[in-house]
């Protein structure tokens, strides 16, 4: 679906001309760089679904970038535009993603040609346990060889499907709640799927705040409380990330741009009460209680501490690069900012903080939903009353002590509320979440900060996730 103009080249393209700009710095055989970026293999299936009284053909993907390590993940998106380009594209940014937080996946992606909006749910659901069933018989969707995720058009509800579907064709297979992430907790989901990815961005850009140096690289100072953001696609991943950044770290969301149009207000939207008129409205056309402009792109490129496109891939590029003004760039979405664009944007000083890492909060959590269904087991439940009583005792002998020397000093109660209750599973996945941004933050600036001729986080981020890769293919004989 790239909005990237003609005369650019294509998604998978870009995606390789960065691994290129990247791969030229390490020290790869040429026949071990070719085989890390090549695209492995890409199934292509046409299908027919009996609705509204005739057939109806759809045309679906499951591409498989590199399986250095399986199973492989990635998405699953529904959307009009979706193309074998597009889906390789996503593939090989899910291997590298992989490697670059340390989920030990190679890297997969799918996608159906269909705009789920021109479908009621009975027949999505129909359509999609027909893709999953294409997929299924052909190990595609797998627990040990292939497990995808939710992305655009696609969340919970249609992992359900696809998780019941290999269900019935698996009766026997004691892990097949794990050949799917993102389904819902009831049926066999993680708590904190799905505000993972949105969350990733939040403890992405805390991470980036805490080192003043590579704030001061994109001109800015501070943290993140004040900051002025603007964020394209308020949908899944868009609307946890404006949430959490608005109501948790201080950040103004100054501009939201969707397919109609855009809002903008210098003082701030309310995200929960746009994201439930766009719900209601189907757009943010008539939003009452800030401007409305149909000029999204215009938004794009105005004034703000922090842009994150959050919506489709391409939508920077060599027609509007040159206008961005916000100094700091954070790619919620795969691949928001085409080849072409990032070298403009990089000449003019900009910091990127890449898709590969900006964006795998969703991966990470679901690489823990994944070991939770192949464990059984929730997490947090044979520790969190045990670390509860260990807590008890500490807070016992202090309230004792404070007894015995005549009550001269009190443990305030929102300290002993806090420290006495156990983690549970949404505590541990935040927990593990925030661990694993932060170290793939220092892992990639480690090579920006650490290599001369580093000079951009996309570049460090290709170096660290290739040189995993490598050592992956290596290890394998390769
Ligand atoms: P989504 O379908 O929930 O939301 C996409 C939003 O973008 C929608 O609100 C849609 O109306 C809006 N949009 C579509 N076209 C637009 C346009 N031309 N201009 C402005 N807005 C437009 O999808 P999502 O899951 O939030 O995914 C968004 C991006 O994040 C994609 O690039 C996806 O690959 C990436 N991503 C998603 C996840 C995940 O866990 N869902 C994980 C990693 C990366």
């Amino acid at each position: 679906m790239s909005a990237a103009p003609a005369n650019e080249p294509t998604f998978r393209q870009s995606v390789d001309l960065m691994f290129n700009r990247a791969v030229a710095l390490v020290n790869l055989s040429p026949g071990l760089e070719e085989k890390i970026r090549v695209c492995n293999a890409t199934y292509t299936v046409r299908f027919g679904v009996r609705l509204r009284g005739g057939i109806q053909t759809f045309t679906g993907y499951r591409s498989v970038h590199s399986e250095h390590m399986e199973p492989v993940k990635g998405g699953i998106r529904f959307a009009p535009s979706v193309n074998q380009d597009e889906v390789e594209a996503l593939a090989a940014l899910m291997t590298y993603k992989c490697a670059l937080v340390e989920a030990p996946f190679g890297g997969s992606k799918g996608g159906l040609c269909i705009d789920p909006r021109d479908y009621d749910d009975h027949e999505l659901e129909l359509i999609t346990r027909r893709f999953a069933y294409e997929l299924i018989k052909r190990d595609l969707i797998n627990p040990s060889q292939n497990v995808p995720a939710p992305d655009m058009g696609t969340g919970e509800r249609e992992m359900a499907w696809i998780a019941d579907q290999y269900a019935r064709m698996n009766t026997t297979d004691i892990n097949a709640r794990a050949c799917v992430t993102g389904k819902p907790l009831n049926a066999g989901g993680i708590a904190g799927r799905v505000e993972a990815t949105g969350r990733g961005v939040e403890y992405a850009l805390r991470e980036f705040f805490r080192h003043p140096e590579d704030v001061a690289a994109a001109g800015l100072s501070g943290t993140l409380d004040g900051k002025r953001v603007i964020v394209q696609g308020l949908g899944n991943v868009g609307y946890h990330a404006a949430k959490f950044l608005s109501e948790e770290d201080g950040a103004i969301i100054t501009g939201i741009i969707e397919r109609d149009g855009a809002l903008f207000d210098p003082a701030g939207l309310d995200v929960d009460k746009v994201r439930d008129w766009m719900v209601t409205n189907g757009g943010l056309t008539g939003y009452p209680d800030a401007g409305h402009t149909a000029d999204g792109g215009a938004v794009m490129e105005a004034e703000c501490d922090i842009l994150i496109p959050a919506a489709l891939e391409g939508v920077i590029n060599l027609t509007n690069a040159h206008n961005i003004r916000a100094p700091l760039i954070l790619e919620a979405a795969n691949g928001p900012i085409t080849a072409g664009a990032d070298d403009i944007l990089r000449a003019r000083g900009k910091v990127i903080i890449p898709d590969l890492f900006a964006n795998a909060g969703g991966v990470t959590v679901s690489y823990f939903e994944w070991v939770k269904n192949l464990s059984h087991i929730r997490f947090g439940r044979m520790q969190r009353r045990q670390e509860e009583a260990r807590h008890e005792l500490v807070v016992g002998e202090l309230e004792r002590l404070d007894l015995a020397m005549g009550d001269t000093w009190n443990l305030d109660p929102r300290f002993k509320e806090k420290y006495l209750r156990g983690a549970g599973e949404l505590e541990l996945v935040r927990s593990g979440l925030d661990d694993t941004m932060r170290t793939a933050y220092q892992s990639m600036r480690e090579v920006w900060h650490g290599r001369e001729d580093v000079t951009d986080l996309r570049t460090a981020a290709f170096i660290v996730a290739i040189d995993r890769v490598a050592s992956s293919y290596r290890a394998k004989g390769l």
